[in-house]
């Protein structure tokens, strides 16, 4: 019997790739839901090939456009944030979280309430409200299947192997792509520069994250959530090829490693299919050709972002979400041409050290986070703007 799929975030890079695989195991997957932000015209146009039961556009304003689009079809068309929420809870198999940043919170902790299993790549989400997601899971049962490579790799290696049995677990990095660039070089890079990946395609806001090793950090967070093995025992590798997507270290010595071509289908398809496998049409790994893989260690002076997301999360309580969310305002920043690269990752030290720390007990407490911490990073992207 074919599995039910709600897909958040379907016009996005991840939801794209997820579409992908579903087209070619049509046999195997219904989709129930697809939603997006505010691409109208390719959310309609995945609506009529996917034929979902509903599809919600998060921008109101848009509600119209899509309802003519999809009019004469059965497909139920909803707009704007509560109805997000709302398709999150709606009966299917699986929950795809890949809507980008805090945007995805409420959704993807909805999904969980219900205990709905959630493939999850919208780590902000995470980042922000980790213990909250973690707890509601847990209460409800629902299983996190993690989409993002590195986390996909240890929940990999994990299988069969036992949290406490673990001695290290070892997140890699590409570098991105000012690895090798010095820091007054990196004062100049443009947004076309900073999302040129140089192994995988991704979104702006990813790519942007991973050009300033703040993909990385995030991840640590992320890491540490779904893993918690103890943040002393979750270390960062510089490994620019981006064949090893990570390795779990157990007690003996003994470490494993997950392999593949930076294909993010790949991934993808383990949680789509977990606890089974599926045939996917990626590039199987030639390491004849590879011939060599390179390690280093990260540079946290021309890449201070790591640093602070480890001391972020060894602080915790309000800390995580608060640098998420200036992250995310610099960033839209840094990609509008408003502020320097470099001033992405001040930006978002300066917003911590200024804020109280709290300890959000609700989603409402972090909503109230995210939303003073947004407005402080926008207040320091104003002053960089008339210095
Ligand atoms: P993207 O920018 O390509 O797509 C984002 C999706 O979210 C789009 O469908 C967009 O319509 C939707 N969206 C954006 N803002 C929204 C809002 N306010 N409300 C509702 N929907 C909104 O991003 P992406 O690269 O696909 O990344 C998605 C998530 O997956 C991110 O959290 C990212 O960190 C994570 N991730 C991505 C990759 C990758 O290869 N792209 C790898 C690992 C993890
Ligand atoms: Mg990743």
């Amino acid at each position: 019997m074919a599995r039910r799929l709600s897909l958040f975030g379907a016009t996005g890079s991840v939801g794209q790739s997820t579409l992908d695989l579903v087209r070619r195991d049509g046999e195997a997957w219904q989709v129930g839901v697809l939603t997006a932000n505010s691409d109208v015209a390719e959310l309609a146009r995945l609506a009529l090939e996917f034929r979902p039961d509903l599809v919600v556009i998060a921008d109101e304003s848009r509600y119209g456009e899509l309802q003519q689009a999809l009019a004469g079809t059965n497909i139920g068309v909803a707009a704007g944030a509560e109805a997000l929420v709302e398709a999150a809870t709606y009966p299917t198999d699986l929950v795809l979280a890949a809507i980008v940043g805090t945007a995805g919170l409420a959704p993807t902790m909805a999904a969980l309430e219900a205990g709905r299993n959630v493939a999850l790549a919208n780590k902000e989400s995470l980042v922000s409200a980790g213990e909250l997601m973690i707890a509601a899971a847990h209460k409800s049962g629902a299983t996190i299947l993690p989409i993002d490579s590195e986390h996909n790799a240890i929940f990999q290696c994990l299988a069969g192997g036992r949290l406490d049995q673990v001695r290290r677990i070892i997140l890699t990095a590409s570098g991105g792509p000012f690895r090798t660039m010095s820091a007054a070089d990196m004062a100049r890079v443009t947004p076309a520069q900073a999302v040129a990946h140089p192994n995988w395609s991704m979104g702006a806001k990813i790519s942007v994250d991973s050009a300033t090793m703040m993909n990385k950090g995030l991840e640590l967070i992320e890491a540490h959530h779904l893993f918690p093995v103890g943040l002393d025992r979750i270390e960062i590798l510089v490994h620019p090829q981006s064949v090893i997507h990570s390795l779990v270290e157990y007690v003996d010595c003994s470490t494993l490693a997950q392999l593949g071509s930076p294909d993010m289908r790949i991934p993808i398809a383990s949680a789509l299919a977990w606890p089974q496998r599926m045939v996917t049409p990626c590039a199987p790994l030639d390491l004849a050709t590879i011939a060599r893989l390179d390690f280093e260690a990260p540079d946290e002076t021309r890449f201070p972002a790591t640093a602070l997301c480890r001391a972020a999360i060894a602080e915790g309580g309000a800390r995580p979400a608060q640098l998420n969310a200036a992250n995310e305002v610099a960033v839209a920043a840094f990609l509008a041409g408003r502020i320097p690269f470099p001033a992405i990752v001040d930006t978002v030290r300066n917003v911590i050290d200024a804020a109280a720390p709290a300890v959000p007990t609700s989603l409402q407490d972090i909503f109230s986070v995210d939303a003073a911490s947004r407005l402080a990073a926008q207040h320091l992207v104003e002053q960089y703007e008339h210095a």
